[in-house]
């Protein structure tokens, strides 16, 4: 099957030298993209900045920004049988991008910041089924903020993560993940390593692809 994985941060820039971005390792979507191309799928990753090797036999699209994300996924959406939505997307960026370094001063300095486009929920999906899955990194509530985005961000299903606790989730090596599916059923996997869970995840969205 035709997998399109995103995995990593973006990275929103503020002025030559520093931008905004988040903790996200990228571990996690390349795990499932290595997995899914062990399993024989194709495989295109698209990353955003990361220091991991590049997995053998995928199709690597290296992107900085959101938007830079978005126009990627929509581009190569049309050649995917499912979309694995692991990039943890910056939600904001500077509402201006200044063309010099920002001088250091004494007085506090803000910075106005507008929403990224939410790359799920603006895409124009192709007329045939695609599996979408989307991620959530959550620090509370986390079965009402998963269930949430399953129906605002239309998704097949949510793999949800509590990354409160500093052992699994962002950066770790592991993860403990539950998944929440369209129909209302949950499936909790428990702690591993990412390279470990990985393997799962892939057989159970290629089954909901089979079954579509
Ligand atoms: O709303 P939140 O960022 O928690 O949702 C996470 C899910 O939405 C992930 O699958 C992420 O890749 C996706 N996302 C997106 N576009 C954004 C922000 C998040 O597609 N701008």
């Amino acid at each position: 099957m035709k997998f399109l994985i995103t995995a990593g941060p973006t990275r929103e820039a503020i002025d030559p030298v520093r931008y905004i971005s988040n903790r996200s390792s990228g571990k996690m979507g390349y795990a499932i993209a290595e997995a899914a191309i062990a399993a024989g799928h194709e495989v295109t990753l698209i990353s955003g900045p990361v220091c991991l090797t590049t997995p053998r036999g995928a199709k690597v699209i290296n992107v900085i920004t959101a938007a830079e994300m978005f126009a990627a996924v929509q581009k190569s959406l049309l050649k995917s049988e499912l979309l694995i939505m692991c990039a943890a997307v910056a939600d904001y960026k500077p509402m201006n991008f200044s063309q010099q370094k920002i001088k250091k001063q004494k007085a506090p300095l803000s910075i106005a910041l507008e929403p990224t486009p939410d790359i799920l929920s603006s895409l124009k999906l192709p007329d045939r089924k695609i599996i979408v899955v989307g991620f959530a990194a959550e620090t509370e509530s986390l079965r009402t903020n998963a269930k949430k985005k399953l129906r605002a961000k239309n998704c097949d299903v949510i793999v949800a993560n509590d990354v409160s606790r500093a052992e699994v989730g962002m950066e770790s090596d592991d993860n403990k993940v539950i998944l929440f599916f369209q129909n209302g059923e949950t499936r909790s996997l428990p702690r591993a390593k990412k390279k470990a869970l990985a393997p799962k995840l892939v057989t159970i969205f290629a089954s909901l692809a089979e079954k579509s």
